[in-house]
């Protein structure tokens, strides 16, 4: 078997891999970089990315005690590595634009990778903010004399004398083994790993939509549990819901983004009842809809304002991402209108009696400002719907998983006994206790990815 040495192994070269590879090669450290595709830039969820660079849904330059009460107040983040996170975010966007990665502040605080870019929109809708951000990562790391190989895949951990050793790696069907002072896992999520999904996200979450990388199939989480780590948060993912014709029609992944239609209106189930509080958010319905019995069965219902709104929402005209209205007549998807709730429910094949009652008894709650009592609980702001009204079948499309190893606040790994396990280290997607809880709890995964990568990084190599 082949043998390959280095100061750092560090595992999967999406934006995680990247930023602590370039971190660990500033320190002067050896660093080898390996990823399973055959991407020069990897083949990661950020070459999809829009790009936009939030910490909690606030500037990454926030004051790190009020990024630390946002990630906290949700209530499944760890103490040690949500301080680190918020101390580094803002830094972290210095180091960036030092090292060479373009960015730009549209309005105060409100940070981008550089948004000049081709988008294509069909098949499936990219753009590429994120690939120019990688190459100029991967420029710099070769620069510092940084290795990157790509079409080796990590497949388990070596442990010698209790401390992580490396790894085999397999590279076109052969065995390699890697060797290292220090293994950094940035393997992304499992979100592609419907075995994984069904276990740890719902029994049926396996029918959802992937709505990012094919790769991210929890290869680093595997191996960490293999040799004894722990995991958090892993029934959290990030996502959408979208149209549920993304399952057989790629022009509705990843984007349009529907986020308006569950702010305003209501998620019903094929029964015509409201299920989950759509004030928690996107996010948290997202999550929700995905442990149904039938993660496909559920419908967005919302009145002809939201609709005509939806022309023209910030995100899809300052992205340039489709706007559900006309993309959604215009390319088929499952949409109906009527004038009536009634006739609304007959398009839709949904039981008019219940989906009657439900609009009713939602609209006279808006109304009487007592949406907070109804049955299923309605928080943010809800607005009384009116005709015509519309319903679209909707899906949980599932972004990317937001649990994953626990690390502390030095990117290490840790054990069931929160001790670090030495020698090995995590960052990105494929790491936990950041992420997840009631509304969501969304701390933006490019921001995670660098941070970490940083914690991991720097670290690692200081060892
Ligand atoms: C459509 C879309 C839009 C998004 N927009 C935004 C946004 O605007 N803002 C934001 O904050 N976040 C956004 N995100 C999320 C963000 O892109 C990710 O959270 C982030 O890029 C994760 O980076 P990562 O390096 O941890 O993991 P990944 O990007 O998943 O990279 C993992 C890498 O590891 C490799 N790999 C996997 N297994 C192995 C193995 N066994 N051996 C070797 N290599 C392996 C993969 O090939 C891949 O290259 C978006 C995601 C998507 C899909």
């Amino acid at each position: 078997m082949d043998t390959i040495n280095s100061d750092i192994l560090i595992v999967g070269a999406g934006l995680a891999g990247f930023t602590a590879a370039v971190r660990a090669a500033e320190q002067g450290a050896k660093v080898l970089l390996i990823d399973k595709s055959s991407g020069e830039l990897g083949d990661g969820n950020v070459l999809m990315a829009s790009g936009s660079l939030r910490a909690g849904g606030k500037s990454p330059k926030t004051d790190a005690k009020e990024l630390y009460d946002f990630v906290m107040s949700e209530g499944v983040g760890s103490l040690d590595l949500v301080d680190s996170w918020s101390q580094t975010a803002g830094p972290a966007i210095d180091w960036l634009e030092k090292i060479g990665v373009a960015l730009e502040e549209t309005a105060p605080g409100r940070i981008w990778l550089k948004q000049e870019s081709e988008i294509s929109y069909g098949p499936v809708y990219k753009k590429d903010v994120g690939p120019r951000a990688i190459a100029s990562l991967k420029r710099r790391f070769l620069e510092l004399g940084g290795s990157y190989l790509n079409g080796i895949a990590g497949v388990r951990l070596m442990v010698e004398n209790n401390r992580v050793a490396g790894l085999i790696g397999k590279r076109g069907g052969e065995e390699i083994e890697l060797r290292a002072q220090s293994t950094i896992l940035t393997t992304g999520g499992f979100a592609a790993n419907k075995e994984l999904v069904k276990k740890y996200i719902g029994p049926n979450a396996d029918r959802c939509k992937l709505r990012g990388s094919k790769q991210d199939t929890g290869d680093g989480l595997r191996m960490a549990m293999e040799i004894g780590a722990k995991a958090v948060n892993l029934k959290y993912f990030y996502g959408h819901l979208i149209a549920r014709k993304a399952l057989t029609d790629d022009r509705f992944w990843p984007y349009p983004r529907l986020d308006s239609f569950v702010d305003e209106g209501v998620l019903v189930d094929g029964d015509g009842k409201r299920f989950v509080d759509e004030g928690r958010g996107d996010v948290a319905v997202a999550n929700e809809l995905s442990r149904a019995e039938d993660p496909t069965g559920a419908t967005l219902i919302f009145d002809g304002a939201s609709w005509e709104a939806s022309k023209s929402s910030p995100s899809s005209t300052s992205l340039a991402i489709p706007a559900p209205n006309p993309w959604m007549i215009d390319n088929g998807a499952e949409i109906f209108s009527d004038d009536s709730v009634e006739g609304l429910a007959k398009k839709l094949g949904v039981n008019a009696a219940n989906l009657d009652k439900t609009i009713a008894a939602y609209s006279q709650a808006v109304s009487s400002d007592k949406a907070k009592s109804l049955p299923v609980t309605r928080t943010g702001k809800p607005k009384v719907l009116r005709a015509p009204f519309y319903g679209l079948r909707v899906v949980s499309g599932i972004t990317f998983t937001m649990g994953g190893i626990a690390i502390n606040g030095q990117g290490q790994a840790l054990d069931q006994s929160d001790k670090p396990i030495a020698n090995l280290y995590a960052a990105g997607d494929a790491i936990g206790g950041l992420m997840g809880g009631h509304r969501g709890g969304y701390t933006g995964g490019l921001m995670q990815a660098i941070v970490t990568g940083i914690l991991a990084g720097d670290n690692a190599s200081r060892r």
